[in-house]
């Protein structure tokens, strides 16, 4: 899945990334994660992840005894004296429902009744320890750290041990991953959406394989209304277990293995929201409202369409019909083999049987849709949208020919399909969904109107790029389970720049990807970071795996990989993975073998691949130079590391660095494995400096102790004795190193004092973000003074640039990247006349009745500007009404967020939440836009915390928009009275948000952004 925050990269800082199937985590989804995992036991063959059995609570054992389905085999034995210690723990707090229903019950129940001998003291004591700490395991797995009621669910945790169906019976199964003894073949599934009722009626017919002899069948189901089932032609009745969204058929016998057909029949609601199989709808340009019907099942939904095997490592084959009003067109993964005339003038479509896949991947969609195609190899490649917009799908569908022709020759593996849809969704809240052979995307990042830029293009083909590479990662070859998300998002984030570096080489995408990266060091400093790979239990943990670690990290050590073997190594190991693992499911590891097994390095690429998938974070390596002696040191890089608790993690860093001698061309670089807390390099010469982590392909950070000055010293005479990507990274590592405290801010301006000689894209957009952040938070913190003085060192480091920018029509993607960040910041900090031109600029396109052109990327610019004026804000708000070009109705949207009128902001919240006038899609974009000006930001804030019901229903906790909407509202705020007030706030939330990782790094920041403050104010007040 492609998240929303490409569509917003320009924006740095803001996180905007859409989320996916809206969750719906119950009380009890906490409750029952450490009963997750234990399927090992159950079938040695079954995936399971290593970390998983750490975790392996002893209860379940106990549970699924219980229950009399499992015998005690011999190696189970040792179990059963802490299954029994646990269990009379439990039992103290529980009802005594179970007290019925587990024999262990009774039998700890008579144990502590009798007198304790010293012997049995001593036993008791032990016991009250193993239960104590058994208690605060399962007290910080919950998550209870912020909230005492989340902690009370411990009480319930005990009640749902023995799962009780919604019929009163006891549920057959206790844990949140499905059986491993019955597999999904084939899937016949037939659906008929009613667009005016929006509902929908389904059957599914799901061919079984039976592994091991077994009394259930278990599959997940949500919000459906099962009418019959049948089980090989038998009726069947259907146990339901709401919060996990499972049902389950217990059979008196034990069915024997083979084949078996499962068929049931059942109605359900479209969805309102963004999940499942949800009704959307637009007003086309006459006026008239349409509707349509789509999918987004990743990662959890597609139970909400079908009852069915709801895992990725499920894989099996769908046949799917779907029937239709005739003035609709349907289309899913595979292409239509017929159409089929039905009573009251419905229509059938069936579509081919699909290859094998994950349900995630499952698609349909029925709309009235126009499209244009081409043929690229054996595939029919069309591009979709509704019909107002068929003059913007020309250039996506030229873009995803040429990718999918580049790609089909990467992989040295053709795309299995014959047909490949990209369809333009009208209300689609992620950036884009890869279903296979269906790719579901939001206007935004599939439609090209004639005015777009090459920035505009650079987005979508990005999205494109990214969505055509799962075809491969993920489609073809999926991770087993969530834990290992990033081996789909972090490879088809890589790919996507690596293709479009091939591909479309004047799109920049290099400076874009580079930004990428820093933006994943600065989310991955923080002590609430995690692994790449986590151990993953709930739903609410598998929505927050789609974030920045999984997408950009992942993709950033992919780069690293990459830069260390040879391109023809990583291509032929990338494609040897594909084959062999072709329509299977994989982990990191798969991976990293295959990449071994063609290095001719004889380098272990799990060996050093591990360090950067095992450990949260990345490494900071120091340099100390004395004459040619290099001494290298490798710490956790933590911005804030007082309260950090895994600081002896190492890593294998395959360090990169130049010298003055050769510095800027790619042979100029040298490769030291660095693998150890610390290690010496020897020169072979003297040198004036050295420069590590050559352009920043490397996914750590570097100080250099006493290092600083030299480089600086070159810089100032030269600023081309590095290249620009690393004068960048210069500029970023700074940065962060005088954020965590190891530099002090004087250093920062130092170097920045060579700023004025720059004049390339990257190091001038790294260093104004930034400086921008520091304004926003004397900003927001009423520091006026030192806003003012901000205010002017911006003028005075880059004003003369500022003021050299044309603001006419421009074809270089890096010339406009720079372009838009200088005018963004000096027409929103009020320098120069740049107001004024942007003023000038919209009043001739205005007055020239929208025919004379703004340069595409100067248009958030000029439309900010515009918006400050009542006059100007309504004219905007009639162009967001009626224009159907999405790019520039987002621009208009941010134009009109960035108010400072109170009562316009207000009005922007309230109907970007409930969706009247503007597309709901856009609230996290909304909140963003206001927080980043002093005028709405706590307003913004305020309407946050009072709608946060309302807000958690739109979109999922744990999902992107979620965690965009809590740190645009925060990532500010620099006051004890701020962070009080937002830990008061999360810790209310309880099980609607208080255990969200995100929640933690808001308060971090919050903390760090304090102690920035105190620590910088006076250098502030001396140097600016
Ligand atoms: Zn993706």
């Amino acid at each position: 899945m492609e998240s929303a925050n490409h569509l917003n990269q320009q924006e740095y800082g803001a996180i905007e990334r859409a989320p996916l199937p809206r969750n719906m985590i119950e009380n009890s989804m906490f409750e029952e994660e450490p009963d997750v995992v234990d399927l090992a036991k159950e079938s040695p063959s079954y995936p399971i992840d290593s970390d998983d059995v750490v975790y392996e609570p002893r209860s379940s054992r106990l549970l699924v005894r219980g229950l009399g389905e499992n015998d005690l085999d011999e190696d189970e034995e040792d179990y059963e004296s802490s299954a029994r210690l646990l269990g009379m723990s439990f039992m103290n707090r529980s009802s005594s429902q179970r007290s019925a229903a587990s024999p262990y019950t009774r039998q700890q129940h008579s144990g502590s009744c009798s007198k304790p001998s010293t012997k049995s003291m001593v036993v008791g004591v032990v016991v009250l320890v193993l239960v104590a700490s058994m208690l605060m395991v399962f007290y910080f797995l919950l998550g209870c750290t912020f909230t005492t009621e989340g902690c009370q669910k411990t009480n319930s945790t005990m009640d749902s041990i023995y799962p009780i169906s919604t019929n009163g019976e006891l549920f057959p199964w206790a844990e949140l991953r499905l059986p491993p003894s019955v597999h999904p073949v084939h899937y016949n599934i037939s659906l008929y959406p009613n667009l005016t009722l929006m509902t929908f009626q389904g059957s599914v017919s799901i061919l079984v394989q039976v592994l091991h002899e077994t009394k259930k069948i278990v599959l997940h189901s949500s919000d459906m209304n099962i009418i019959k089932a049948t089980f090989d032609g038998k009726e069947v009745h259907f146990l339901e277990y709401k919060p996990w969204q499972q049902i389950a058929i217990k059979f008196t016998e034990d069915l024997k293995k083979g084949r078996y057909v499962l068929d049931i029949n059942y109605t359900a609601n479209l969805s309102s929201n963004y999940d499942g199989f949800y009704n959307s709808s637009y007003v086309d340009t006459n006026g008239i409202k349409r509707v349509l019907a789509a999918t987004q099942f990743e990662p959890l939904a597609a139970r909400k369409a079908f009852p069915c095997f709801d895992e990725p490592a499920f894989k099996s084959t769908f046949t799917i019909k779907m029937t239709r009003e005739s003035n609709y067109i349907s289309l899913s993964n595979m292409p239509k083999v017929k159409t089929t005339e039905l009573k009251n003038g419905l229509q059938e479509d069936e579509f081919e049987k699909s290859v094998k896949m994950s349900t995630y991947l499952v698609a349909f969609i029925v709309a009235d849709f126009i499209s244009v195609s081409n043929n690229v190899s054996k595939t029919t490649v069309s591009v979709y949208a509704v019909p107002d917009k068929k003059e913007q799908v020309q250039y996506a569908l030229d873009t995803a020919c040429k990718l999918l022709e580049f790609y089909n020759s990467f992989f040295d593996n053709n795309y299995p399909l014959t047909k490949l849809d990209l369809v333009a969704i009208p209300d689609f809240l992620a950036g884009a969904m890869e279903n296979w052979g269906l790719i579901t995307f939001r206007e935004t990042t599939l439609l090209v109107g004639t005015n777009s830029s090459p920035i505009d293009k650079q987005l979508v083909t990005s999205v494109i790029a990214h969505e055509l590479a799962h075809q491969w990662f993920g489609n073809l070859v999926t991770m087993r389970w969530w834990n290992d998300l990033w081996l789909n998002e972090g490879f088809a984030t890589y790919m996507q720049y690596m293709s479009i570096q091939n591909v479309f080489p004047g799109l920049d995408i290099d400076t874009e990807f580079l930004n990428v990266r820093f933006k994943a060091l600065a989310k991955d400093a923080l002590n609430s970071s995690h692994p790449v790979s986590t151990v993953v239990s709930n739903p609410e943990q598998v929505e927050e795996m789609f974030d920045s670690v999984s997408y950009e990290k992942g993709a950033s050590i992919l780069l690293m990989l990459n830069a260390v073997l040879t391109d023809v190594e990583f291509q032929k190991g990338v494609s040897e993975y594909l084959q062999k693992y072709n329509l299977s499911n994989t982990e990191s590891e798969d991976l990293w073998n295959s990449l071994s097994q063609v290095s001719e390095q004889n380098l272990s690429v799990s060996e050093m691949m591990n360090t950067w998938t095992v450990h949260k974070g990345f490494p900071l390596v120091t340099v100390k130079r004395s004459g040619t002696q290099v001494t290298l040191t490798q710490e956790h890089f933590l911005l804030n590391a007082e309260n950090s608790t895994d600081d002896s993690s190492l890593w294998h860093i395959p360090l990169t660095y130049v010298t003055d001698k050769c510095s800027v061309l790619s042979s100029c670089k040298q490769v030291f494995h660095l693998k150890d807390k610390t290690a010496t390099l020897k020169l072979p010469d003297q040198v004036k400096w050295l420069k590590f982590n050559f352009k920043s392909d490397g996914f750590y950070i570097v100080h250099y102790e006493e290092g600083w000055k030299d480089l600086i010293d070159a810089l100032k005479n030269d600023v081309n004795v590095l290249t620009g990507k690393d004068r960048a990274a210069l500029i970023n590592n700074i940065f962060a190193l005088s954020r965590s405290g190891k530099v002090f801010f004087k250093e920062v301006l130092n170097l920045m004092d060579y700023i004025r000689n720059e004049t390339e894209t990257a190091p001038l957009t790294e260093a104004l973000f930034q400086l921008g952040q520091i304004y926003r938070l004397l900003d927001k913190k009423s520091e006026l003074y030192l806003a003012a003085r901000m205010k002017s060192y911006i003028e005075d480091h880059f004003g003369k640039l500022m003021d050299s920018q044309s603001w006419d029509l421009e074809t270089s993607v890096s010339k406009m990247t720079l372009r838009s960040a200088l005018l963004e910041m000096a027409c929103s900090l009020n320098i120069s006349d740049c107001a004024t031109k942007a003023m000038h600029l919209f009043d001739q396109w205005f007055n020239s009745n929208k025919t004379s052109q703004i340069p595409s990327d100067l248009v958030r610019t000029v439309f900010k500007v515009a918006a400050q004026t009542d006059e100007g804000w309504d004219k905007l708000l009639d162009l967001y009404k009626h224009s159907i070009n999405d790019p520039e109705k987002r621009k208009t949207l941010e134009a009109l967020a960035s108010t400072q009128d109170i009562r316009k902001i207000i009005w922007i919240l309230q109907s970007s939440l409930d969706g009247s006038e503007i597309q709901t899609q856009e609230f996290p974009l909304v909140i963003n836009t206001i927080c980043k000006n002093f005028a709405g930001h706590l307003y913004a804030w305020d309407f946050v915390k009072e709608n946060w019901d309302k807000i958690t229903q739109k979109f999922p906790v744990g999902s992107f928009a979620i965690q965009s909407i809590i740190m645009s509202a925060t990532s500010q705020f620099s006051t004890k009275n701020h962070l009080v007030e937002a830990q008061n706030f999360f810790a209310s939330l309880g099980t609607k948000g208080s255990q969200m990782r995100i929640v933690q790094e808001a308060i971090e920041t919050i903390k760090l952004n304090m102690r920035w403050m105190e620590n910088n104010l006076n250098t502030l007040q001396c140097c600016l």
